[in-house]
């Protein structure tokens, strides 16, 4: 059975179609420039490629080139999309509303299209793309929604409540809601599988550190807390986002350089961060060559993220008084031994043990830590779109 598995932008849409029966990526591509020109590049899992531009003026005319790339192309994978099963899309806001995966109809789409005042840059590209899935494939496949914030829904409330006047929670959703979610459960999932053991009885913490970083508390099998807040831009230090700040710092400097309320939050999302600090790059290859060569900004920020990282960890094993094993992934997390050397030594007061060798390797699942070691820990590549193609499987084998 072939799952496609779609997460549409507004102006991107990228995509993977994967062979069910043995979980494998059959195709994977990106269209981009949807709405100005157009353009996809589409890989076949043998390496074939095909790259195209082509007018794109919307998702529709994006989801047209994909079938021809799958289909018709000098890299096709597929004799025609009746081969597809279903679609699954990566949904970023599911508010207070959507506690799992679940399948589109009339209703869903307005939930989705409704909560877009919480993800202005998201939900509504969603929005879109489901719809020009509709005219493009028909109703005769059915679609699935995955959502970012869902795994995050079983925080007590004592975790998602921020100390705000408590109308703004009542009025207009003003709340935690975290994000990752598809990868902190694909993660901690991969950790109880490692482990062999349910993960009801697992206290594990998740740090997803890539441009967007969140860090997840789980306990009896649920999300407790977790780092990222309202908005993705809560938490720690990300590659070009402020993370938790003092709110009086922003008003202060919103008066001082005349600052509306979206000038701040272009500045907290876009010009801080890795690359605020740094004054050099939002990535952190480039800031650690820096750092390498002397430069005393790129070396302040990597040791304030490191500094984040480690409290917010911190934070959780006081949370759920104790932990059994934390795991690394994303693009720093599965790639950067020095940070996760960093974490791991100062949890040396709880026995925490990791061999070094083992630490050196990139972007493999392996756990790190020695068999003495108190707390096992683990670096896990993330795969939300395999995530994305279990939920949409599950569905609709239900259907
Ligand atoms: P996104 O959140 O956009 O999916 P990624 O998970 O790809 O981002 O993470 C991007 C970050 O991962 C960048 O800061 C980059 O420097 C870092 N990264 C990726 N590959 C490596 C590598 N081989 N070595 C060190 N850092 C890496």
């Amino acid at each position: 059975m072939k799952i496609f598995v779609v997460n549409a932008g507004s102006s991107s849409l990228k995509y993977q179609l994967i062979d069910m029966d043995n979980e494998q990526v059959l195709a994977k591509g990106l269209c981009e420039r949807i709405g100005v020109t157009g353009a996809i590049s589409h890989k076949a899992a043998d390496g074939r490629e095909y790259k195209a531009e082509t007018p794109m003026p919307t998702h529709s005319e994006a989801f047209e080139a994909v079938v021809y790339a799958m289909v018709n192309s000098k890299a096709k994978v597929i004799d025609s999309f009746d081969e597809i099963a279903a679609i699954g899309h990566r949904i970023v806001q599911g508010g207070a509303i959507f506690k799992g995966s679940c399948l589109v109809n009339d209703k869903v789409l307005s939930d989705i299209s409704d909560l877009g005042a919480m993800a202005p840059l998201h939900n509504p590209a969603h929005v879109l793309a489901i719809k020009a899935c509709i005219k493009t494939f028909g109703d005769k496949i059915p679609q699935v929604v995955v959502f970012d914030t869902s795994f995050h829904q079983t925080m007590p409330a004592k975790a998602y409540m921020y100390a705000l006047p408590y109308e703004y929670y009542e009025k207009y959703g003003v709340r935690k809601y975290g994000a990752h979610g598809t990868s902190h459960r694909f993660v901690s999932d991969r950790v109880a599988v490692l482990e062999n053991k349910d993960k009801k009885d697992l206290k594990i913490i998740t740090c997803h550190l890539g441009n967007g970083c969140s860090i997840t508390a789980i306990k009896d099998g649920k999300c407790i807390d977790t780092s990222m807040g309202f908005t993705p831009l809560d938490g720690f230090m990300m590659g070009t986002r402020s993370g938790t700040i003092d709110p009086s710092a922003l008003t202060y400097i919103a008066e001082k350089e005349n600052l509306s309320a979206a000038d701040i939050n272009n500045i907290c999302n876009k010009k801080s961060g890795m690359l605020g600090i740094s004054g050099v790059s939002n990535d952190n290859r480039d800031i650690a060559a820096a750092a390498e060569s002397g430069n005393e900004r790129a070396k302040l920020a990597t040791d304030m993220q490191r500094y984040q990282i480690l409290k917010f960890v911190g934070q959780y094993i006081a949370a759920m008084n104790g932990v059994d094993a934390i795991a690394f992934t994303g693009g720093i997390g599965e790639n950067d031994p020095e940070l996760r050397e960093y974490v791991c030594e100062n949890l040396a007061f709880l026995g925490v043990k990791i061999d070094k060798d083992l630490n050196k390797l990139r972007g493999k699942e392996v756990k790190i830590s020695t068999d003495e070691s108190g707390v096992d820990i683990f670096v896990i590549p993330t795969n939300e779109e395999l995530a994305i193609a279990r939920d949409t499987l599950e569905i609709v084998s239900k259907l």
